[in-house]
């Protein structure tokens, strides 16, 4: 699944394409996505600039001076980048084309679990929008780091692995990263969050902040359909401290990693180094 490194690597590959473009057609092949993608977007886009290409959790913002596109790759999605004289023919599965002069960018979804809304600037601002309002922090705002952290944390009971997984205080640590920021941070995943204190805060915080951006610097991917903008296959941290290493010595210490289930999703630590 697409998680916040493949977005911001996708973002970082459509920017130089999409930015300061005008969208001269847009061609919808399939209106059945997560939810149904509208009709009249073809009427929305076509002939306006795009102005800035932003990311706000795992969802691309595409403002338009009247309004925001809304993107999001769900399961499986990906946007592709052809120029507009060698654009191949669409394959099983290429939804939507975003025409622009000398790029087109393609959404690429086989699940179809992505999605593709507008919001038009006349509904208020963006970030009030039912999918972005309740967003917790982005990991590299200047503002995040152990004191929010801390203070999201306060009286909550539930283990700090899916309290981070919620993404209510911080978005985008996905399943593979909390259990590296958790191994970094020497947090054992079963901690109740309300009992991390200061120090261990700011260090999960950095943690974070780190596997995230280095997730993103790889060009990070977590599933192996993942395909970046760019058409290179993405990977993933190929040296992940714990990741889908049941079974396997610690790192930096030689103990077993254990795999353990919490909400139905593998946590994966060292019982010697992350300690409660
Ligand atoms: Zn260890």
């Amino acid at each position: 699944m697409p998680e916040l490194p493949e977005v911001e690597v996708t973002r970082r590959a459509l920017l130089p394409a999409a930015e300061s473009e005008r969208v001269e057609s847009v061609v919808i092949r399939e209106f059945r996505m997560r939810w149904p993608v509208p009709r009249d977007l073809p009427q929305q886009l076509t002939g306006k600039r795009i102005e800035r290409l932003l990311r706000r959790g795992k969802y691309l913002l595409w403002e338009f001076g009247h309004g925001t596109l809304i993107s999001h790759l769900g399961m499986s999605g990906a946007w592709r980048l052809w120029p507009s004289d060698a654009v191949p023919p669409p394959r099983a599965h290429d939804h939507v084309d975003i025409v622009l002069s000398r790029w087109v960018l393609r959404l690429t979804d086989p699940r179809r679990f992505g999605a593709l809304l507008w919001h038009p600037a006349s509904a208020g601002p963006v970030a009030e929008h039912p999918l972005l309002a309740s967003l917790g922090m982005e990991p590299f705002d200047p503002r995040f780091g152990g004191s929010v952290l801390h203070a999201g944390t306060r009286g909550r009971a539930a283990p700090i692995k899916q309290v981070l997984l919620a993404g209510h205080i911080v978005v985008g640590v996905g399943n593979i990263y909390a259990s590296e920021a958790l191994f970094r941070a020497g947090i054992n995943p079963r901690l109740p969050a309300r009992r991390l204190g200061r120090a261990r805060c700011k260090r999960l915080a950095l943690a974070v902040q780190q596997v995230l951006g280095e997730a993103i610097r790889v060009g990070g991917s977590t599933l192996r359909d993942f395909v970046s903008a760019a058409g290179d296959e993405g990977y993933f941290m190929l040296d992940a401290a714990v990741y889908e290493r049941e079974g396997a010595p610690c790192r930096r210490c030689g103990t077993t990693i254990r795999r353990i289930v919490q909400g139905q999703r593998s946590t994966y630590y060292c019982p010697a180094c992350q300690r409660c």
